[in-house]
């Protein structure tokens, strides 16, 4: 079988020499078992600004499996994905995804691909343990998916954009037309056969984190807005409750009056406007969320620019 192994790379020159390395290895040893016929490295340097394409370049004169593709800006971890994958559709029996950063566990490439030839269209690779994160990371990434569970997302834990894709589940995937890109919800809704491999996730080689914070927090909005419409309906409930409150109040209000003591209630006022204030905003701010959702898809823009090939 023919396998494409797609990497997005982000400002990763201090990792990729080594990171091609332990593929090649790997690639030629599968080729060496028979497991594969053929196998392209491709490396998608998603705008990087220092001299990730220069060394994929380099690379790519060294070894017979490295291809590279180089998108005009950075458009994303999710975007670079999906320009690999787009890029390898229809060249290849499977593709497999996997960051540059050698954090997953290159090994299990074998399994997948074994899962594969057992008839599996969709292996995830899922981690063990998260024992090489930083605590932050950690429970970020733990809330992150209880979130996401909460919010009625199907996802499988621990599961990061590691995983196979046969032929047809990628042909199935490179259906969808959304702009919003999240993947591994995506997938999950392509069906097909799928099984689960499991790794212990490593150090980063080198380099720092290349999601920063903010990205992390937009990827995280981007799930929820783009999977979900209950945050929509939390909103109406909070409404209908503020409305039960206001009218409770209202004869509260109407009692006191009646009653002759008409008390200051300027504590009550105060709370009321700044609590309804920003109820009022932060609705409005999911509801803009999703109108922000629906204008970036209907402008159906491209997702990447493809400056070179090789
Ligand atoms: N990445 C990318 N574009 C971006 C950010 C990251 O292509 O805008 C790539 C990065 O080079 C790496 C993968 O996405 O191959 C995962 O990123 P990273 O390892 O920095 O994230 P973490 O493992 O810390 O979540
Ligand atoms: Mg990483």
């Amino acid at each position: 079988m023919k396998l494409n192994i797609v990497i997005p790379c982000f400002n990763e020159e201090e990792v990729l020499r080594e990171t091609s390395r332990q593929l090649t290895e790997l690639v030629e040893t599968m080729i060496n078992e028979e497991l594969l016929s053929e196998c392209i490295i491709f490396f998608v340097d998603d705008g990087s600004n220092d001299k990730t394409w220069e060394v994929i370049e380099e690379l790519q004169g060294m070894s017979a499996y490295v291809h590279g593709l180089k998108l005009s800006h950075n458009v994303g971890h999710q975007n670079a994905l999906w320009a690999g994958m787009e890029q390898s559709a229809g060249k290849c029996d499977a593709v497999v995804t996997i960051d540059a950063d050698l954090q997953h566990d290159i090994n299990k490439i074998r399994d997948m691909v074994l899962a594969y030839q057992d008839g599996y269209e969709v292996v995830y690779g899922v981690r063990n343990t998260r024992s090489t994160d930083s605590g932050f990371k950690k429970r970020t990434a733990l809330s992150f998916y209880r979130l996401m569970h909460k919010m009625g997302v199907d996802l499988i834990p621990n599961h990061a954009d590691f995983r196979l894709l046969g032929k047809n589940a990628l042909q199935a995937l490179l259906e969808f037309p959304e702009r919003n890109l999240f993947l591994r919800g995506m997938v999950r809704l392509v069906g097909f056969k799928e099984t689960n491999v499991y790794f212990d996730c490593n150090e980063r080689f080198a380099g720092e984190s290349k999601y920063t914070t903010n990205k992390m927090v937009a990827f995280a909005m981007d799930g929820i807005t783009s999977f979900s419409v209950r945050p929509l309906r939390i909103i109406t409930l909070i409404g209908l409750i503020c409305l039960g409150i206001s009218i409770a109040e209202m004869i509260y209000v109407l009692v006191a009056y009646f009653r002759g003591h008409t008390i200051p209630g300027w504590a009550s006022l105060l709370f009321s406007v700044w609590f309804l204030g920003g109820l009022l905003l932060f609705s409005i701010g999911v509801v803009g969320e999703y109108i922000g959702k629906i204008y970036k898809e209907v402008k159906r823009r491209p997702r990447y620019f493809i400056e070179k090939q090789i």
